[in-house]
């Protein structure tokens, strides 16, 4: 069966989902994603990501289209129609079609909003027991990185290298240090046991994930350091890691083709996966 998706108020086959050329989202990148993960049919941490929805679009002054509380109606109607078990719901919003291409922000123009789902078994993904190899690019974003804007050629290209170097993910660097992965949060397990990721800022987006993590780990008393690392550190660390809605939490077991530790995921990363797919299953809507 083809797959559903949502546009503008409209349930359609894949196919027939569209939205016009002039749209701002393709002309500008005018426009702000989310993407929730979905197990055993119900939403993960979806209360999160509707917040930093909100705030995004409230930095760029995009009035959302429908409420927040709607959303999460269409996100679990849409994943309901597609049989979705294991996976994401992806949505975006844009400024919406013009009738031209003026920058400055159209006047009553009603803001597009569409919504695809895709399947994925993020529990029992390969990756989850191997660990992922990441390779480092320069950050080549721009200075609002916690805007999660449809923006995304420097991770596009990024990831792209990852992809060809044979990784599973790009570490970007600016200043000596990790920002993020091209769409994943970065963390390192210190010699002595200190959970070290960077300070949420303008450098990075606020991952969803990582704050859920973050959380966890202090309430279970695990010491935990919000700092930004370099490279050398990552590399004299007991344990890597990167979190995100699509993966959870993702051990990394090289870094430009260096091993980290002994190149396996460790017990810390293992130990905070079951926690946070704990804590998913415990929460999910
Ligand atoms: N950082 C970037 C640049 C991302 O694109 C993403 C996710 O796509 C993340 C971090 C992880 O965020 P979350 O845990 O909310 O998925």
């Amino acid at each position: 069966m083809e797959q559903i998706a949502y546009v503008n108020g409209s349930f359609v086959p894949l196919s027939e989902a569209k939205v016009s050329i002039l749209d701002r989202g393709f002309l500008f990148a005018d426009g702000i994603y989310e993407v929730a993960a979905v197990l055993d049919g119900k939403l993960i941490d979806n209360a999160s990501h509707l917040a930093r929805l909100e705030r995004s679009v409230g930095e760029i002054e995009l009035a959302l289209p429908e409420t927040t509380a709607r959303i999460e109606e269409i996100q679990k109607e849409l994943v309901k129609r597609n049989n979705l078990a294991n996976g994401m719901v992806y949505l975006e919003v844009t400024r919406g079609a013009d009738t031209g291409r003026d920058f400055a922000f159209p006047k009553n123009v009603k803001p597009t909003l569409i919504m695809f789902t895709s399947t994925k078994d993020i529990i029992n993904a390969p990756s989850a027991k191997t660990g992922i190899n990441v390779i480092t690019v320069p950050d080549l974003r721009w200075a609002r990185r916690d805007i999660k804007s449809v923006a995304l050629l420097a991770q596009v290209l990024a990831k792209q290298a990852a992809a060809v170097a044979g990784a599973g993910e790009a570490w970007m660097i600016e200043d000596g240090k990790v920002t993020e992965g091209g769409s994943s949060s970065c963390f390192i397990l210190t010699q002595d046991d200190v959970i070290v990721t960077r300070q949420n800022g303008s450098e990075i987006l606020p991952g969803c994930t990582r704050k859920a993590v973050v959380a966890l780990a202090e309430e279970r008393q695990l010491r935990v350091e919000e700092r930004a690392f370099s490279i050398e550190e990552a590399l004299a660390a007991k344990e890597v890691f990167v979190t995100s809605a699509s993966l959870f939490v993702q051990a990394v077991v090289s870094i430009d083709g260096k091993k980290v530790a002994d190149g396996k995921p460790g017990p810390m990363t293992n130990r905070l996966r079951e926690i946070y797919v704990e804590f998913a299953k415990a929460t999910a809507v």
